[in-house]
């Protein structure tokens, strides 16, 4: 047997693709910074949740399920969800819950496997506040006006992950001046809550209630679910600056240790038929409203068309291509008898793919290799393939369930298929008699049972001539 590829992965901290070794290959630790829970999940919000849940399968599947921890942090404490609440006139905790239970239910339909932990920023103020206080302590931080700062002068190695000098930095970012800020530079680890505002009592002895900063709370989730520091921490590329490198210096600073996290990874920008996502746009795409229309599975495949590091224009145009292909592959699967979930192996080139910085593209390229295989062959080869595209989130059964041709339904269910040819001839009947109303009617009979019919001439009689399949399992395993 071939010596097996090992996980190679591209690292912002160093620039290069690099190979992967786990500080512990019996505990590989994995963050990747989540949500801020004030409303809808827009598809860039998806891109990190899927991608990095790619990660996590392939990890699982080198190191074994019970040896990856996956921690992915929901904000539930933020000025914009303050601002939101205030605007509906709901109590905090009410939005917070709310949206994040939004957000888990669209994250499962795009079969996101659910992160080892998910921490919430509210449950570990404690963490941060010891945090802030050890930053003081140690002389990279400071108490002004209420707040507690981060000095980032204090600190040469500011600006190392993102590459920049202080003034790019300075130059680049909207720094907000602050009269209590001794450089412009600086971010807030605590401040100060106006009245109605979620409070605490704060740490180094400052006297008004206050709460955390955005950049303290992974930093302070990250040490306590997965140590001082770990193998990977995650995120979108416009996490770098500021997030991640602020991030990296509470850390680093609070701990004195070389590194937070030994591979940083970074998703690329998603952008819509072209331009950029906005509010004003009017392109602004929630993950929400996309299930309306697409299924999950769609959305996830034509996600992972993109190597995850390349920029992503999402276009209706490729969200009908990736639906073209899970149905051919559907029918496929469906025809050769393949049965997602028998304990079968997936390929190692989809795994080789993978593991060369998670190159979807050419996984999924190997996956149509597979369904050619599986065209042609045996239920085993239709097997395999679906074991190979579970690597990647993509579930065969689904597929199978999207789309039965009717000569597998009538192997199948003799008796439904029968049902459904009697469906499809009176409405050519009463079609045939213009009795349009009553052909139009059984076609919604039929559509109701998850089956759509296809008209087309016939080349040398001309006349028309119906052909029927199953789309959605559910609803015909209702007719049954
Ligand atoms: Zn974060």
């Amino acid at each position: 047997m071939a010596e097996a590829h090992p996980l190679m992965l591209y690292n912002t901290l160093t620039r290069k693709k690099e190979l992967f070794e786990p500080l512990d290959p019996l505990n590989v630790r994995m963050y990747v910074c989540g949500p801020t829970v004030y409303d809808y999940a827009h598809i860039g919000n998806a891109r990190p949740v899927i991608v990095f849940d790619v990660l996590f399968r392939l990890l699982r599947h080198i190191y074994g399920a019970d040896h990856v921890t996956y921690v992915r942090n929901i904000t539930d404490v933020d000025d914009k969800i303050n601002a939101r609440a205030a605007e509906e006139g709901v109590p905090i905790r009410e939005l917070t819950e709310r949206t994040a239970k939004q957000f888990h239910e669209d994250i499962a339909a795009l079969g996101v496997l659910p992160p080892t932990i998910e921490p919430r920023a509210t449950e570990h103020i404690g963490e941060m506040k010891a945090m802030i206080e050890q930053l003081v302590k140690n002389g990279h931080a400071y108490v002004a006006e209420d707040h507690a700062l981060f000095n980032v002068p204090s600190w040469p190695d500011y600006g190392k992950l993102s590459n920049r000098s202080l003034e790019e930095m300075e130059a680049g970012a909207r720094v907000e001046v602050a009269p209590y800020k001794k450089d412009p530079m600086d971010f807030v680890l605590w401040k100060p809550s106006k009245k109605g505002e979620p409070s605490w009592p704060s740490p180094c002895g400052i006297k008004k209630r206050g709460r955390p900063g955005w950049h303290i709370e992974c930093s302070a989730m990250a040490e306590k679910h997965l140590g001082n520091v770990f193998d990977i921490h995650g995120g979108g590329i416009d996490l770098v600056f500021p997030h991640h490198e602020n991030e990296i210096a509470q850390s680093r600073c609070a701990h004195d240790t070389p590194v937070m996290a030994r591979y940083w990874l970074h998703n690329g920008f998603l952008q819509v038929e072209g331009q950029k996502m906005s509010k004003s746009l009017g392109n602004f795409i929630t993950i929400h409203d996309l299930l309306q229309e697409w299924s999950g599975e769609e959305i996830r495949f034509n996600m992972l068309r993109t190597h995850y590091r390349q920029p992503i224009d999402w276009t209706r145009k490729s969200l009908e291509e990736s639906r073209a292909t899970l149905e051919r592959w559907g029918e496929t699967y469906a025809n050769c008898g393949g049965s997602a979930g028998a304990g079968w192996l997936p390929s190692a080139d989809v795994i080789d793919a993978l593991k060369d910085d998670l190159n979807t593209p050419l996984a999924i390229a190997k996956l149509h290799e597979l369904a050619k295989e599986a065209k042609g062959g045996a239920a085993a080869f239709a097997n395999q393939w679906a074991a190979s595209a579970e690597l990647l989130g993509l579930d065969a059964n689904r597929w199978r369930g999207r789309l039965m041709s009717a000569s597998v339904l009538e192997a199948t269910d003799p008796d439904l298929a029968q049902r459904i040819r009697n469906l499809v001839d009176a409405r050519s009947k009463a079609r045939k008699a213009k009795d349009f109303k009553k052909g139009d009617r059984i076609r919604d009979e039929l559509a109701a049972m998850g089956i759509a019919l296809k008209d087309s001439k016939d080349p040398e009689t001309g006349e028309i001539v119906t052909t029927w399949e199953v789309r959605a399992s559910s609803p015909t395993e209702a007719a049954r």
